[in-house]
């Protein structure tokens, strides 16, 4: 680090990632990506990032490694096998900000300590908006000293980042949120399926519910019906927003955890479920809020 500024190993610059390495180098770190599809290399040597021909060229003179990568089976691919954390200098920060497994988060900062690193999970809310508007909230989970080295590239990136504990705790509280957020959203939903076939227009539901005790995220800023919240998904034919694939992945990783802990959370492994389905159909390309048309039409149960 020279006055303040890293050289930072960026690797994977896909939806997340490519506007995340673009933020850093705009705040004046030399930035190295790095991703398997060239394209996305093009783009990114257009925003100011150095690209490097490969994962390992990008760790070797890094002091910092940020990853956001599609699952963990990527992370601890390239942290081992394609050799990332060999490649890195001792003591380097290696923080990952993929969504992944708890147990592959913790597997993957065993990996990272005995190679000689450091590290940190740090997934991320906010969404594709958020990564090209620098305003992520991060979530992480790893030592205090890291936590507080990472902050400041942290806060380039986002506009919040939360210390929620040890190793895999930013994963953890991730799939959390998460699962909360799927099921209210799913709730919300069957309410507004209910309302219609009592003969209760969505914005008189709307009116009550978000100044009453079912106010929640999903129903007054995320609102799955058309009309009471201006230019949420519903209003744009559920364009995403938070696409019901991301979603669906978060829940999976979420029921993974829940049977790993022979945790009693019925509502979430359902959630799991009803948004695999829809994620494998009709919701393919939708936001996650779509989930109301497959319950309208019985897909839902
Ligand atoms: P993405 O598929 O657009 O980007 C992932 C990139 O990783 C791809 O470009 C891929 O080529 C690259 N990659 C995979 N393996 C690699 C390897 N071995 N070496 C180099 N590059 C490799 O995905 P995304 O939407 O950017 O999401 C990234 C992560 O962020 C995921 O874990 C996702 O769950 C999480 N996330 C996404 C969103 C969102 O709205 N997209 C929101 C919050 C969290």
């Amino acid at each position: 680090m020279v006055n303040g500024k890293h050289t930072i190993g960026f690797i994977g610059l896909g939806h997340m990632g490519g506007p995340m390495a673009a933020n850093l180098a705009k705040a004046g770190h030399r930035v190295l990506g790095y991703d398997l599809m060239p394209g996305l290399l093009t783009a990114a040597a257009g925003t100011g990032v150095e690209t490097v021909a490969s994962a390992a060229d990008a760790a070797a003179t890094a002091d910092v490694v940020i990853t956001m990568l599609p699952a963990g089976r990527h992370v601890l691919g390239l942290y081992q096998e394609e050799g990332l954390l060999a490649a890195a200098r001792p003591n380097t920060l290696f923080i990952d900000c993929s969504t992944i497994d708890v147990a592959d988060a913790r597997a993957a900062h065993e990996a990272a300590s005995a190679a000689g690193a450091r590290s940190l999970d740090a997934p991320v809310s906010g969404g594709v908006v958020g990564a090209e508007a620098g305003t992520l909230t991060f979530m992480a989970g790893g030592g205090e000293a890291e936590f507080a080295e990472a902050e400041p590239l942290l806060a380039v990136m986002g506009k919040k980042a939360v210390h929620c504990g040890g190793p895999g705790a930013g994963q953890a509280a991730k799939i959390c949120n998460n699962m909360i957020l799927g099921i209210s959203m799913i709730a919300v939903s069957e309410a507004f399926v209910l309302g219609e076939s009592l003969g209760l227009s969505h914005q008189a539901l709307y009116d009550v519910a978000s100044t009453a005790s079912g106010q929640c995220w999903a129903l007054s800023v995320n609102c799955p019906v058309p009309g009471p919240v201006p230019g949420s998904p519903a209003d744009h034919d559920y364009r995403p927003g938070f696409a019901a694939p991301l979603m669906a992945k978060d829940l999976g990783l979420a029921a993974n955890a829940v049977r790993a802990g022979g945790v009693n959370a019925e509502l979430g492994l359902r959630a799991a479920e009803l948004y695999a389905a829809y994620a494998e159909g009709a919701g393919a390309d939708q936001d996650f809020s779509g989930i109301v048309k497959a319950i309208r039409e019985g897909g839902g149960s």
